[in-house]
């Protein structure tokens, strides 16, 4: 019998870990517990197995097109496709509101620029009836976004993703140009909120995408809440687990036919724009 594969990417901790333990307890297959780093991802299988949860693992840096392709590898090798994949892994230093270019770029390669290699090299992986959830936040709300410019393109029906790049562009560009540029974009933290944004704008392209090509394949994001983790530094209303609760629902629960939404933590749909 073909054997269910998901996968979470950056689940050695945070929400990732427990959407990965959500998983192991309700999905009929094989779930993948990825990180980047070899040591932390296996001690995080250690501690699955210790609350009896069986991960299978791989490393997995969802910034390096080499690392994406191992994994694709992987996968091909031992399975017939991905029937889950979960766009967890993301970065943000919540000490810093406004930061410096080096700093923006990377952030933005790790949450937004990396899901363009994810979908050039894993979807084609996806089987029909796959589902891909994207792990946005409240901050990938298009208010966040300041600029008239980028609120009327992002919101077109015929958007594309080379003008989703434009906008992560022109914000790099500001960010650039110093403090004052930075936060005329989005506010404080604008390279976090300007990533989500693109993110959830990527869902919908791709969602509409997968329609056109006639791919039974969902696409949604989600904002988990405001979730106690290393990276809010311990502060927020939820439990990892909770925080885990909507992405569980994507992966598993939501009827198939729920397509290029955004969604609340509460499972709720609501209006990105
Ligand atoms: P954590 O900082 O606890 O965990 C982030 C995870 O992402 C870690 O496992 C980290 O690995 C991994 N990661 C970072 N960079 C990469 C990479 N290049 N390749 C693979 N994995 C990577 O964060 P959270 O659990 O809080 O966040 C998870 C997701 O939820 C993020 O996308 C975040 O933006 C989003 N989110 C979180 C909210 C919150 O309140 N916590 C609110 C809204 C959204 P490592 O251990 O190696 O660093």
């Amino acid at each position: 019998m073909d054997t269910k594969v998901a996968v979470v990417t950056g689940s050695n901790r945070g929400i990732g870990f427990e959407i990965v333990k959500g998983l192991c307890r309700k999905f009929d297959g094989v779930v993948y517990l990825t990180a980047r780093n070899e040591e932390r991802g296996r001690q995080a299988v250690k501690q699955c197995e210790e609350s009896g949860l069986h991960p299978a693992f791989h490393l997995l840096d969802v910034t390096s097109e080499e690392s994406l392709q191992q994994f694709a590898e992987h996968i091909t090798r031992n399975h017939s496709g991905i029937d889950v994949l979960v766009n967890n892994a993301g970065i943000l230093d919540f000490d810093k509101s406004v930061s410096n270019y080096e700093d923006s770029k990377r952030l933005i390669d790790t949450n937004f620029m990396s899901l363009l290699t994810v979908s050039k090299i894993l979807y084609p992986l996806l089987k029909n009836n796959a589902r891909v959830i994207n792990i946005s936040s409240d901050w990938g709300l298009l208010s966040n976004i300041k600029k008239q410019i980028w609120l009327d393109t992002l919101v077109k029906e015929d958007l594309t993703v080379d003008e989703i790049m434009q906008f992560v562009n022109d914000f790099l560009q500001a960010a650039k140009n110093g403090k004052i540029p930075f936060i005329s974009y989005a506010g404080h933290y604008g390279d976090y909120k300007v990533s989500k944004v693109a993110m959830s704008a990527l869902t919908f392209v791709q969602q509409r995408q997968f329609l056109r090509e006639g791919k039974d394949i969902s696409i949604n994001c989600v904002h988990p809440g405001f979730v106690k983790t290393d990276m809010t530094k311990g502060m927020g209303d939820f439990t990892p687990e909770r925080g885990a609760h909507a992405p569980l629902y994507l992966a598993m629960d939501a009827p198939q036919t729920l397509k290029g939404t955004f969604m609340w933590h509460d499972c709720h749909q609501v209006n990105w724009d």
